[in-house]
């Protein structure tokens, strides 16, 4: 990825931002600049909280060779506890570990290096809340 996309994801990255609907208040994420429920273009940012629970997940074996040093990991579908969908890369956790409805928060982990000598790339990745 070129250096000025990464930056404009950046908060999408890093806070896990999407858009709130200012005339219905449907949340997106990844980011929607038309709500899908009314179709209204006005939103403004929205901040996820970074909580919510594992709907179902699959583990990748065959990787691109930039995320090579990562496999197998584990791809889940998490369901936020503001009620959206997202997809993300689970970590902290051996893929045999991971069980459906497993509660999960956001941390922020190195994606990928981009080769030898280009950018690592760091961004948000779910790990399971420990039980205390
Ligand atoms: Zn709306």
């Amino acid at each position: 990825m070129d250096i000025p996309r990464y930056w404009r994801l950046k908060n999408q990255r890093y806070l896990l931002e999407g858009r709130k609907c200012q005339a219905c208040g449907e949340l997106s994420f990844p980011p929607r600049l038309v709500c899908k429920k009314c179709k209204s273009r006005l939103s403004e940012p929205h901040r996820f909280i970074g909580r919510g629970t594992l709907y179902t997940f699959t583990t990748i074996y065959q990787t691109p060779d930039r995320f090579d040093a990562y496999s197998p990991y584990v791809v889940g579908l998490i369901d936020l506890e503001e009620g959206v969908r997202i997809t993300a890369q689970l970590t902290d956790v051996r893929p045999e570990e991971v069980e459906i409805g497993m509660a999960l928060e956001m941390v922020i982990r190195q994606i990928y290096a981009d080769g030898d000598r280009g950018p690592i790339l760091y961004g948000y990745k779910f790990r399971p809340i420990l039980q205390k």
